[in-house]
């Protein structure tokens, strides 16, 4: 099954000391594992080794996995289809995707029906790339201003954001950086339902760069489980 536990204690080594060199705390940034295409025994595994945190892109994988995984916080990390939140209202702690005011809504009207409050992520596409899916930064203001508005059975945790992939991870400092400034604009914000305490920024190969840069939770599937196995699975 390879080195699960020695990558994830690399993976902390590495985010604590990236974490202190940008004169932060060690223990500052959440490492959230990316168990998609992974099997059970994997992800428990994980969880043994001190994973706290797991995050999947797909509504159907937690449906599957979840009965057979150990106690531990779910993550819905990838674009959520709003005909799907009924399936997973109860079972993730934070949804990091929401780039609508209508995704919003049903996710405030399942939360609504279940009596809980739903922490979200509002994901915050910078570099504009037509592939992802996200609000564009001159957005978010007004996204995060309706959903305070119109959804009372959500708060508001942060910021999410997926940077292009580039060869040089130095290439994709800027967008990070970019969501940084909003991040730290909006969590000045005053109401009830909003709480930053989460921007969520940076994966396997661009993990550092994005602590340098203000991230605060890493979603890091390759790094720790190995390359993924598409054929497979899925
Ligand atoms: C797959 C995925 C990751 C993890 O990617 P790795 O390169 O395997 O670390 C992080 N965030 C999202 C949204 C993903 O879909």
């Amino acid at each position: 099954m390879g080195h699960i536990r020695e990558n994830i204690d690399e993976i902390n080594r590495l985010k604590d000391e990236t974490a202190i060199k940008s004169g932060r705390k060690a223990g500052d940034v959440l490492l959230c594992a990316v168990t998609k295409t992974r099997t059970p025994e994997e992800i428990n595994e994980a969880i043994d080794a001190g994973i706290t945190d797991i995050g999947e892109n797909k509504v159907q994988e937690i449906m599957d996995k979840y009965e057979h995984v150990k106690p531990v916080r779910w993550h819905l990390i990838g674009h959520l289809q709003t005909n799907k939140v009924k399936y997973i209202i109860d079972k993730v702690s934070m949804i990091h995707s929401v780039d609508s005011l209508h995704l919003a809504e049903e996710i405030d009207r399942r939360a609504a029906q279940h009596g809980i409050t739903m922490d979200i992520l509002i994901q915050v596409n910078s570099a504009q790339e037509e592939s992802k899916f996200g609000i564009t930064t001159e957005e978010t203001g007004s996204m995060i201003r309706d959903i305070l508005e119109k959804c009372e059975h959500v708060r508001i945790r942060g910021l999410m954001c997926i940077a292009p992939f580039e060869d040089d991870s130095n290439d994709v400092r800027i967008y990070f950086a970019e969501v940084k400034k909003l991040y730290d604009e909006y969590s000045k914000l005053e109401h009830e339902r909003l709480d930053f305490k989460y921007l969520s920024m940076g994966m396997s190969h661009d993990f550092k760069v994005a602590i340098e840069e203000g991230s605060n939770l890493i979603r890091v599937g390759t790094a720790i489980f190995g390359a993924r196995d598409y054929s497979k699975k899925n």
